[in-house]
């Protein structure tokens, strides 16, 4: 069938085959010209479109020309012929608009007009279409003007647009127009729009249209056979064809290996479309499983001649490979075990296996129990790995209505943690794998799910399991990899298939494992073997307990009933060493003082109730070697912080309380007010300043999980998308009572010691501690560099109290934890939680005297600090981030007794 296709491409060139393929000129002239009360009316239209657009009275407009022209269609068709927009590819140009207008006005007068579409208007009117390129404007007009009766028509214009190499309009027009049948020939559209790499064309080409997805996936799979070289014969083709901006990953085996095997999958085809892509994949499966016996060493006894024979099959070319493989591999042995299996004629074993056939000969005569079948596979391995401590009646297989009750009731009962994990049969072939088991183990026992008894059957159950266990939050479900398990159980399992695969009840080993190594120094209890480097869970066993996993019956036929006994231990322990790995892991975190529960709880992105300095200071630590980085705003490091631990987040509603500090929001441009407030009260708030439409500030949102607060038509458009809890539509007006509104809606906990325990300019909480006369160190250093760089430097800005102009101290007093005058009462009378009790991050001695910077090269901004303030004022701290300088003063007084007043929860 191949060859028959690729003989009718060459014959066929690559014209397509059109029944009635007329020559026709395109000539518009007759509807260009009108008289000149038409060319007032267009004039009028013209300018009231450019006023106001798409609107009421554009439509007025339209709809009165329409009702008085004798013939609409072709009035309209005359005034389509005459607007000056035809070429913008938009739903908003004034063609489409009267195209819209009409179609509306039309569809209810159809029959009273239907002796007026005639065929010399339709004609010109297929000639607009053809002469301009909004594909919108094409559709509707197609649809009103009743062209699909004569929709071939259109096929000159699509064959033109392929002589003139524009695959992707012809492909957008045939699809418009319903013509995909007329491209069935591969090489006249479909492979150069897969040369160039546009899939998704290919795609809606195909759809609903299995003869072409029958001969596209026949023409490609011939490419793919054995002995021919793909890249070749699409280089000559491209040459032959002279295709433009092809890409070339597109003309390689394994690109093409992919795209045959996704659509012959999503088109149902069955594996004799595709018999090479087939053939070529046993290859690749074999060399796979050789790898793994001889290379790995991870494969061996019954479940490697289990995925042999299924790899192989009756495929005699496979079969041949196989015995060759074996030979080179220098196991004759097996290799002559196989050939004989396979009945294979001698004269077609390799060398090395002829000769070795007769010594073999020799010793099964001498020796007739070698030649017994039990004996074939007996490999000792010198590895010791980890085993099941576990009494074998302990694990307990699910396979019918009795069992499954069971599980449920008496198996889930009290159970606060399960270790989850899966299994499929591997398949290498255009046949999909199904899921196979689902292990589910407990503190006491493992339950082995069997998916293919029960799958199909007891729904009901399944959807109980759904509630009772996988949406219940109070049951921690440990998985290693856990997304890959989820997502075949939710594929495989209807009653599962809305399962989430993170948050609350979610916990991945893997990722937990990454947490502690990249943000804890963490130490395992073993050492492992350092030749055995992979992120795996054989790996992370061994670290936590000594010894790996034996793997070798991972590849294996999981279809198979009964199972072997070396199947069911293997199942029973992949899910029960979760639960192991996990308390390792949390006695050893006790030991090395980590926070273990934090870091579940972060796993499962459950927004922590404590603060979290503790965590930040230890990933300050594991991070010191790169503190060197400069860091310019607080954005930019709180996103860096952020981006690790929000990956594929889904948004939990809020529970209890939350600390102020710790909760995390971002406004839009027309909360400023708010914004400053929720600062002010020490939350984490971003503000995005210019951001009318919300886009900016959702963003922020969704990517670093925020809530998002707004007062505009955002939250219509996002709250779908960010999730409930994570979007608020703010209702008061002044920002005071906002402030009220958001922190009670949020049940949002705020502590004296919270108050300007951020900076209010870039809302960064890591400020150094200075003295008054590191204070004028810095200035020594200020003046210094504004004259090394030429500045004139001002002398009364530090000195002169005079020179200080009423509106910077307004401004910046606002700012300023405490203005001038009576600094030294308030500190008498509240210094003990002004000095050190703030939720921020209060450093010394992190200051570049000489530089006048902070820890992250920012400058100091020793200019905006009034001269009577670095008189009188003892303590200074100055933001790490932007370098703003603040100070105690009166104006925390009244922020305290004032505004904040019955916010603030006094302890
Ligand atoms: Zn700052």
């Amino acid at each position: 069938m191949a060859q028959q296709f690729n003989r009718c491409g060459k014959d066929m060139g690559t014209q397509i085959d059109v029944p009635f393929l007329q020559e026709k000129e395109n000539d518009l002239s007759y509807y260009t010209s009108i008289d000149d009360a038409t060319k007032t009316w267009l004039n009028t239209l013209h300018c009231t479109w450019g006023l106001w657009k798409k609107s009421d009275g554009v439509t007025k407009m339209l709809t009165d020309y329409f009702s008085t022209a004798p013939n609409p269609y072709l009035s309209v068709l005359r005034i389509l012929v005459n607007v000056s927009d035809k070429s913008i590819k938009s739903k908003m140009s004034l063609s489409f608009t009267v195209a819209e207008d009409f179609s509306k006005w039309i569809s209810s007068r159809k029959d009273v007009y239907k002796d007026f579409l005639q065929a010399d208007i339709k004609s010109a009117t297929f000639d607009l279409l053809t002469m301009q390129k909004n594909l919108q404007l094409t559709k509707i007009v197609f649809d009103t003007y009743k062209l699909a009766e004569h929709k071939e028509l259109f096929l000159p214009a699509l064959q033109n647009m392929i002589t003139e190499k524009r695959y992707k309009d012809a492909a957008q027009y045939a699809c418009i127009l319903h013509l995909q049948s007329y491209f069935l020939n591969p090489e006249v559209l479909l492979l150069p729009l897969i040369l160039q790499n546009k899939l998704t064309l290919v795609d809606d080409l195909l759809v609903n249209c299995m003869e072409a997805q029958k001969a596209l996936i026949t023409y490609l799979d011939d490419l793919l056979a054995s002995g021919k070289n793909i890249e070749t014969a699409l280089e000559a083709f491209v040459d032959r064809n002279q295709i433009p901006e092809v890409k070339i990953s597109t003309m390689q085996l394994r690109p093409m290996n992919k795209l045959v095997g996704r659509l012959a999958k999503q088109y149902n085809l069955p594996p004799e479309y595709c018999p090479n892509l087939n053939q070529r994949r046993g290859e690749g499966a074999l060399k796979f499983l050789i790898y793994k016996r001889y290379v790995d060493c991870k494969i061996r006894g019954e479940s490697w001649n289990e995925m042999v024979r299924e790899t192989v099959g009756t495929d005699s070319r496979l079969q041949f490979e196989l015995v060759k493989s074996l030979a080179q591999a220098n196991d004759t042995k097996e290799a002559l075990r196989w050939a004989k299996d396979y009945k294979m004629p001698k004269d077609q074993w390799p060398w090395a296996l002829v000769d070795c056939a007769e010594v073999e000969l020799e010793d099964l005569n001498t020796n007739p129990e070698v030649a017994a079948e039990e004996n074939w596979d007996v490999e000792e391995d010198p590895i010791r790995y980890h085993t099941l401590h576990l009494p074998r009646g302990s694990i307990k297989i699910v396979n019918d209505t009795r069992t499954f009750e069971e599980f449920l009731t008496k198996g889930l009962k009290e159970v606060k943690i399960v270790g989850i994990d899966s299994e499929w049969k591997p398949s290498f072939g255009t046949k999909q794998s199904d899921l196979a088991l689902i292990q589910i183990a407990t503190k006491t026992t493992v339950y082995i799910l069997d998916v293919i008894s029960t799958g199909k059957e007891l729904t009901d159950l399944w959807a109980k399991i759904g509630i009772m266990l996988f949406d219940n939050k109070n049951i921690l479900k440990l998985g290693f990899g856990l997304a890959h398990d989820i997502g075949m159980i939710r594929e495989s399992l209807p009653a599962l298939a809305s399962i989430k695969a993170t948050g609350q009840g979610y916990m991945d080993l893997l990722h937990l494992w990454r947490k502690l190594t990249k943000e804890h120094c963490f130490q395992f209890p073993y050492k492992g073997d350092s030749a055995f480097t992979n992120e795996s869970l054989s790996k992370l066993v061994e670290l936590c307990m000594g010894h790996r996993l034996n793997k070798s019956d991972q590849f294996s036929n999981w279809e198979r009933r009964p199972l072997r006994e070396s199947q069911l231990t293997y199942a029973a322990l992949d899910a029960y060493c979760l639960l192991e790995i996990f308390e390792v892991l949390r006695v050893q975190c006790a030991r090395l003082d980590v926070a273990f529960n934090e870091l579940c709880a972060e796993t499962q992105h459950i927004p922590s109730k404590l603060p979290k300095k503790n965590l930040r200071k230890q990933a300050a630590k594991a991070g010191s070697g790169t503190s060197s980085i400069s860091i310019h705003t607080a954005e930019s490091s709180v996103q860096k912080f952020d981006q690790k631990n929000t990956e594929n987040i889904k948004v939990e509603p809020w529970t209890g309380m939350q600390a102020a500090h710790e909760w995390r929001v971002v406004c839009d441009s027309m909360l400023g007010g708010l914004a400053r407030q929720l600062r002010m009260c020490g939350c984490d708030c971003i503000y995005v300043e210019f951001d009318r439409r919300g886009d900016q500030s959702a963003k922020i949102a969704m990517q670093q999980k925020r809530v998002f607060l707004t007062r505009g038509s955002a939250y219509n458009r996002f709250a779908p998308s960010i999730g409930q809890g994570y979007c608020y539509r703010v209702l008061e007006d002044k920002p005071e009572d906002q402030l009220k509104e958001v922190l009670n809606n949020f049940r949002v906990l705020v502590m004296p010691k919270d108050i300007f325990s951020r900076c209010q300019i870039c809302n960064y909480d890591e400020f150094v501690q200075v003295s008054r006369n590191t204070i004028f160190e810095l200035e020594k250093s200020f003046t210094k560099i504004r004259h090394r760089n030429g500045h004139k430097f001002h002398q009364g800005a530090f000195r002169d109290v005079d020179n200080v102009t009423a509106a910077s101290t307004a401004t910046d007093s606002d700012t300023n934890l405490i203005s001038n005058q009576d600094s030294t009462l308030i500190h008498e009378k509240r210094g003990t939680f002004y000095n050190c009790n703030r939720t921020w991050r209060l450093t010394t001695e992190t200051l570049d005297i000489a530089s006048c910077a902070t820890r992250h090269r920012v400058t100091v901004q020793l200019d905006k600090v009034p001269p009577n303030v670095l008189k009188n004022v003892e303590q200074f701290y100055i933001c790490e981030c932007c370098g703003k300088v603040y100070w105690d003063g009166s104006h925390m007084e009244r922020t305290l007794n004032g505004t904040l007043r019955d916010i603030i929860v006094w302890q």
